[in-house]
């Protein structure tokens, strides 16, 4: 069950759902214009978003703006029915999508293709049934470098950034209520063979974070994170990316190195990261 939850004064959000790959909806709510970040998987996604605002009194969505292109964060668009605010890339990557047909046996064949993968192919099988009116519309504002937006009585900077999930992905911070929502662009490739980080990348997208000092940090497919709980994310994605240079990307030693750091053994997700970063040097 979806919940809606307040975040700070300005801000609300939609938790995801992982089996239909639904990701956060949040809304910044100005005096004079509320802006959405990301439209929903779906048109359902997106009416249910603009019901529990509503239901909340917070009024409706006046714009939206993309993280990036992915259908997840993109097929509500319609539904959403307000202008959007994306990046170049992520309008370039929606129009190759315009014309796709979204047929089991067409996500059959783009998987065989290499451009689409079974994750997504299930998530929207699971989201849309059979009844697949999918209709994506372009956003018709768009930039390249970074972009402010005055909401009334609160600013929204757009930052465009590089990262190995999906390039031309836009950060949106909101400086007065302290928030950084990332979209998925601290989530690996997961769409090459082997999903991977890159060290160039990864050490490019954590010094244009680091300008922003935030409470709480955005995860598209996760939570809300506190402040200390994602310095302690990017320690570990600094430190792989050390290991990864001293160890040229050779697994068993990264492993080594990392522990003699560490001074224990790996977790879960330290073991994760660094396969996806040797992964990575591979490319
Ligand atoms: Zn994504």
């Amino acid at each position: 069950m979806q919940q809606f939850k307040q975040l700070t004064d300005r801000i609300w959000y939609q938790t995801p759902v992982s089996e239909t790959d639904r990701p956060i909806v949040a809304v910044i709510t100005g005096d004079e214009r509320n802006l959405v970040i990301d439209a929903g998987n779906s048109s359902r996604h997106a009416a249910l978003f603009v019901d529990e605002m509503e239901q909340q009194g917070l009024g409706k969505p006046d714009l939206v703006a993309l993280t990036h292109w992915h259908w997840d964060h993109v097929f509500g668009m319609k539904q959403m029915a307000v202008p959007a605010i994306a990046t170049h890339r992520t309008v370039d990557e929606m129009r190759k999508m315009m014309d796709y047909d979204w047929s089991d046996e067409a996500l059959a064949e783009r998987i065989r293709q290499g451009i689409e993968i079974p994750f997504c192919a299930d998530a929207i099988k699971l989201e849309f049934g059979a009844n697949r009116d999918i209709e994506l519309v372009l956003p018709t504002i768009r930039f390249a470098g970074q972009l402010e937006v005055d909401l009334g009585g609160v600013q929204c900077l757009l930052r465009q950034v590089e990262n190995d999930h999906s390039p031309g992905s836009a950060l949106i911070y909101v400086p007065q209520d302290r928030v950084l929502f990332l979209g998925d662009a601290m989530y690996a490739d997961i769409f090459s063979a082997k999903w991977n980080y890159t060290v160039e990348q990864t050490t490019r997208l954590l010094d244009v974070i680091a300008e922003y000092d935030a409470d709480y940090y955005v995860w598209s497919h996760g939570e809300a994170m506190p402040k200390d709980a994602f310095e302690q994310e990017v320690r570990l994605l600094r430190q792989a990316i050390e290991v990864t240079k001293q160890a040229a990307g050779k697994i068993s030693e990264m492993r080594r190195l990392y522990r003699e750091v560490v001074e224990r053994d790996l977790t879960t997700d330290e073991e994760e990261t660094l396969v996806f970063f040797a992964n990575g040097a591979k490319k």
